[in-house]
């Protein structure tokens, strides 16, 4: 990363061990600061998490906790500033333990110290100790892997450019195994309760949807190892490099392969979400919407066009309530919304109706060079609406600020 960049946070190392039993965690964190101006502190949120110490370039100093936050100081010395934090404890959320496993849900901050804004991005590295017989994956490329006296073993992963810290993962555990090849790239299944040929049963259009996707965005899968670990419930959770699915979304696959939703939806955002993510919360439809239009759009092809409009006739549906509730705001509201299920509606529906509404203006034509250009444009980026409709102009033969006031502003 370029020093000259920013001001802030530029790097997180986080060394953890998970105890399964206890569910709790003990970790440190190590961030790497970089303060152009002087800045006299820096915070982070603790989520319940208890501080065992906290060194700065190496010396230990004392802290604060105001409101739930850990307030660090600073001295407000130029340049890179080594923060290491030690903590331990038992996370409420961020972290589902099993009876052989754990993996991390949104969002991150809950298990490992760091800042939660989706704007910032940070080089990431981690290195997960646990029990000789589990595997790991983590957000990034598989490092290496050593032993940790008798009975444990350190697997280190490492991100291959800065990403967002709310995406950043872990899952650890006695999972079975399973993995196909796609070109250069390796697709990896890990299950709790799924044996290897069932593993590849339920995921075998993986491949296919990697290449719809790359197809469509212009911009290859961003991971030479992209992992589903499929885990009882009804969780779907994408991280970098991999996601977590619950059974109670997958396993509906065997009966009717058109149920492909979860795994369609949380690939995408290898693509929009993660390579490029919304700049603050108020943008998060461009990661929703766009995915959840994704979903719709790969179903089309693959299924043909009675099932991409079944899909858009569920979405207008689930839109209706939040018409139904008074409450149908822009895409881009940065008020308070009443309740996760409008807020759903606003974000993924009426971002994913938003994008099928553009594509009908634009044409099929223009509207997927949008698409294209407004992915390879902002690749590793942090990106706002204004951005995404600059891509979609300048594939198109007209102006779209009506269409984009209508929905967005
Ligand atoms: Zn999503």
């Amino acid at each position: 990363m370029g020093k000259s960049a920013r001001a802030g946070i530029f790097s997180y190392h986080a060394e953890i061990q998970p105890d399964i039993l206890a569910k709790s965690i003990r970790g440190k964190v190590t961030a790497l600061y970089l303060s152009e101006r002087s800045i006299q502190k820096v915070s982070f949120p603790l989520n319940g998490l208890v501080i065992d110490g906290v060194q700065v370039n190496r010396r230990s100093i004392t802290t604060q906790i105001l409101d739930g936050q850990l307030i660090i100081p600073l001295k407000a010395i130029l340049g890179k500033q080594i923060i290491e934090i030690s903590y331990h404890g038992i996370p409420k959320r961020g972290l589902v333990f099993g009876p052989n496993y754990v993996y991390s849900v949104f969002f991150t901050c809950n298990w490992m110290i760091c800042d939660e804004a989706p704007g910032i991005k940070t080089d990431f590295s981690i290195d997960i100790i646990v029990p000789k017989k589990f595997i790991t994956v983590a957000s990034g490329d598989f490092i290496s892997k050593k032993s940790e006296g008798k009975k444990l073993v350190r697997h280190s992963w490492k991100e291959n450019r800065p990403y967002s810290s709310y995406i950043f993962g872990f899952a650890a555990g006695e999972f079975k195994s399973a993995s196909s090849k796609l070109g250069k790239s390796e697709l990896r299944y890990l299950g709790v309760m799924d044996d290897k040929s069932s593993l590849l049963q339920k995921f075998k259009d993986t491949a296919r949807m990697v290449k719809f996707l790359e197809q469509k965005s212009g911009v290859p899968l961003p991971h030479s190892l992209y992992t589903q670990v499929l885990v009882p419930g009804n969780v779907a959770q994408e991280m970098t490099s991999f996601s977590v699915l619950g059974k109670d979304f997958i396993d509906p696959i065997l009966t009717n392969p058109q149920e492909d939703w979860a795994i369609l939806h949380e690939l995408a955002h290898q693509w929009w979400g993660n390579l490029l993510t919304c700049k603050s919360w108020e943008q998060v439809w461009l990661n929703e919407g766009i995915t959840v239009f994704m979903v719709a759009a790969y179903k089309e092809e693959r299924w043909g066009k009675a099932a991409y409009d079944k899909e858009m006739e569920i979405i207008k549906k689930r839109y209706q309530r939040a018409i139904d509730a008074n409450f149908d705001v822009p895409l881009t509201y940065k008020g308070e919304y009443p309740g996760l299920q409008l807020q759903r509606a606003i974000v993924y529906s009426k971002g994913a109706l938003f994008m099928d509404a553009l594509r009908k203006e634009m044409g099929e034509e223009a509207f997927w060079s949008g698409v294209q250009k407004y992915t390879r444009t902002n690749v590793g980026r942090s990106v706002v609406s204004q951005e995404f409709q600059k891509a979609m102009e300048w594939a198109s033969s007209k102006k779209l600020q009506v269409i984009f006031d209508k929905w967005v502003y």
